[in-house]
């Protein structure tokens, strides 16, 4: 297998496990956005997980689903957006920077399920670039990014603008020299096939969810977009080491102590998602896991600390 130094970030072993800040800190700051990420970093989290998608205009952003979410979007006069969801995909870029989405309608169920996440104003979409760019400066030389690219299944038949969402991505990370550092994430297998072909460089990391599993409400179903699991006729691991990849990020209920070992016995690195229960924490070190993705960092610190564990080289 070709070694990647990206890797490096993400390898777990020898007291360490990798803590993934997902979408920056979500339960504790705006998700998505670069408040949320200045913050993560502050609190010495050197990995981010974030989700990219394409404006009209083609500019890669950093929201999760392809529709903006009403319960965290608030129009130029203060309210909260009502009625139909627009999709990112029809909107400008300076269309969508007159939205704010700098917290949480606490009425939703959305906001409920994230009553601790802080509420400011004036917090705006960053575009990849934003992120890519702090990531860029020298004091911030030790962050990774697992940069996930998300998959719109009204275009999922579209060979052509699937090959865009990509190009655009890996054109702003190669900008910044960041391709050293940086993992290709998606729940569509296909779609990573075709990062692998423009960027060969980079490391592919494969998102899984086995069917049975509830929706988390307020999120993108990842269904639509991922493989048939039921018509595999190996196990999920080898299905992933077989198509070329070089992480598996299963949905934490998925992950089974034998599951890691048999990824790791293939090669593959593991890090799991989205786990923000103390118990589930503890569960996923105990499965032997590379890296924790979670929306509240504090707590997978607290729960590795405990141990005598850290989550970067060195320590703190
Ligand atoms: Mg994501």
């Amino acid at each position: 297998m070709t070694e990647f130094p990206q890797l490096n970030g993400f390898r777990g072993g020898g007291g360490i496990i990798r803590l993934i800040g997902h979408r920056g800190a979500r339960g504790v700051m705006p998700e998505n956005t670069m408040e949320g990420f200045a913050f993560t970093y502050r609190i010495g989290v050197v990995a981010f997980e974030f989700d990219v998608v394409l404006t009209r205009d083609q500019i890669p952003v950093i929201t999760h689903n392809h529709r903006l979410a009403n319960a965290a979007t608030r129009a130029p006069d203060g309210n909260w957006k009502t009625g139909a969801e627009p999709k990112v995909a029809d909107l400008t870029f300076d269309e969508l920077q007159t939205l704010d989405v700098g917290g949480l309608d606490g009425q939703s169920e959305y906001g409920q399920r994230f009553s601790d996440q802080a509420f400011m104003s004036g917090v705006r979409i960053p575009r990849l670039c934003d992120l890519l760019d702090m990531a860029a400066q020298p004091e911030h030389a030790d962050m990774h990014l697992l940069l996930e690219l998300k998959s719109d299944p009204d275009i999922k038949d579209d060979t052509s603008a699937r090959a865009q969402v990509v190009a655009s991505v890996v054109q702003e990370v190669r900008k910044r020299h960041l391709e050293p550092r940086t993992v290709l994430h998606s729940f569509d297998w296909d779609l990573l096939d075709e990062c692998r072909r423009q960027a060969p460089e980079m490391p592919t990391s494969y998102l899984s969810e086995l069917p049975g599993n509830v929706d988390e409400p307020g999120e993108d179903s990842a269904t639509l977009v991922g493989p048939d699991y039921a018509a595999m006729t190996v196990s999920v691991p080898q299905a992933i080491k077989d198509a070329g990849g070089q992480m598996w990020c299963p949905y934490y209920m998925d992950v089974t102590p034998d599951l890691v070992s048999e990824a790791h016995a293939l090669g593959l690195l593991v890090s799991t998602w989205t786990v923000n229960d103390k118990a589930d924490i503890e569960a996923m070190i105990d499965a032997g896991a590379d890296g924790i993705v979670s929306d509240y960092p504090g707590r997978v610190q607290h729960c590795l600390l405990n141990r005598g564990m850290h989550w970067r080289d060195g320590g703190a």
